[in-house]
């Protein structure tokens, strides 16, 4: 900010705060940003930078140096080029979904979709007559097959919830590739420590960082990213008109997030890998959906894709639907919740709430039963939370 004279009163004095930027040390942890405009001594300098030629940051709807520092890094993490930190991980599917579509283009997607997704698809369809193909993803062939002259976007999840499965990635983009679509992977329940969707053929990101890069509970937030630069403009330009930027203090809060994400993931698959191997042989199970155990229909392309097998996964109870009731209410260290990725272990019950949109039919489809149950891992001891889990099914 411009020198003034000394002799300003009071109110004058009150609101033009100036910090001194640190000279000659630089601050250990990356330096929130909470503000909505930048100011500038010189007209030129400002068009240049309203015009992004210059640069500098002039509004943070448009860019701000704290969600820059998130951005760069996820970017870097995800082997991508650039990346656009969002409201939440439906705004960044959003920005990604409105800016690559138009009316009459055509969508091919997997089938069991984040419950979010699916609800904006049938919005699309409905409001904007953007048209699409659910595909069980199990055989990269179905690509062609639902492939029209209208398809743009082939819309995938890296492991799918909340039955775990994977799909072979680099076939389905190879196939998305041949007939020029973009492929859209949602990969937050991997997380790039586990995969990173882009060195697989996929051309962008999309992130709920509310989940495990945020990994506190403490933030709703989402990313985009992206290798290419023409579809990076595309996304980034739309995204902004769209409103869908990040506040630079849920951009703070998912870097402190982040740093500790890589050791958080390790212990969410190991307390993961313990909770499954133990409840796939409890007499009160049916079956085990994590695709880290051998008999998972995934587990194979899963251990060639993913550094290790995540902490989110389904399983079935015998008792069906009063089971359900009853585990849930019986449960103290693990929580009935929404959402997934945080610190503390949570347990939800998907026909009745994360996919609650779909009717009997979809739900079959899904594989997902009365008496089935998903359960994100959280990071308390596994003998606390297996104590837990067993007391609740006694
Ligand atoms: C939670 C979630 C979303 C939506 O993210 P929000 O941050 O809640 O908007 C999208 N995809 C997956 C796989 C999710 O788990």
């Amino acid at each position: 900010m411009t020198e003034y004279a000394e002799d300003v009163h009071v109110q004058t004095r009150a609101v033009h705060i100036t910090a001194t930027p640190p000279v000659g040390s630089i601050p250990a942890a990356v330096p929130l940003y909470q503000t909505s405009l930048f100011t500038f001594d010189d007209l030129g300098e400002f068009s240049n930078a309203w015009a992004k030629t210059g640069g500098a940051f002039t509004y943070s709807r448009f860019g701000n140096p704290t969600t820059k520092a998130f951005e760069d890094t996820i970017a870097k993490m995800e082997s991508g080029s650039s990346a656009m930190a969002t409201a939440s991980g439906m705004g960044a599917i959003s920005a990604v979904l409105l800016s690559l579509l138009r009316t009459g283009d055509h969508v091919i997607a997997q089938r069991g979709l984040y419950g979010g997704v699916f609800s904006l698809l049938a919005d699309l369809t409905e409001r904007w007559g953007i048209e699409v193909t659910y595909i069980d993803a199990e055989d990269p062939r179905e690509v062609e097959k639902a492939c029209r002259a209208t398809t743009k976007i082939l819309y995938l999840e890296t492991i799918a919830n909340p039955m775990g499965h994977v799909c072979d990635l680099p076939s389905f983009a190879a196939a998305a590739r041949a007939q020029n679509l973009i492929t859209v992977v949602d990969n937050t329940f991997a997380s790039p420590v586990l995969c990173q969707p882009l060195r697989h053929g996929a051309d962008v990101v999309v992130h709920s960082t509310t989940k495990y890069i945020g990994g506190h509970a403490d933030v709703v937030g989402g990313i985009v990213v992206v290798d290419d630069g023409t579809v990076a403009e595309k996304i980034w330009s739309f995204g902004a008109e769209l409103g869908a930027s990040a506040d630079p203090f849920a951009a703070w809060l998912s870097i402190r997030g982040l740093q500790t994400l890589p050791v958080r993931m390790r212990v969410h698959c190991e307390n993961a890998r313990t909770i499954a191997e133990r409840l796939a042989v409890h007499p009160k199970v049916c079956e085990v959906h994590w695709p880290g155990l051998p008999d998972h229909r995934s587990h194979e392309i899963a251990t060639e894709l993913l550094s290790d097998f995540g902490g989110v996964f389904a399983f079935d109870l015998r008792g069906g639907m009063q089971a359900s009731h009853d585990f849930t209410k019986r449960i103290r260290v693990a929580a009935l919740a929404p959402s997934l990725g945080g610190v503390s272990t949570t347990v939800l019950h998907p026909a009745s709430i994360s996919h609650s949109g779909m009717d009997e039919n979809a739900l079959d489809a899904a594989g997902i039963k009365p008496g089935t149950l998903r359960i994100a891992v959280g990071l308390e001891h596994v003998e606390d939370l297996w104590s837990d889990l067993e007391q609740a099914l006694a």
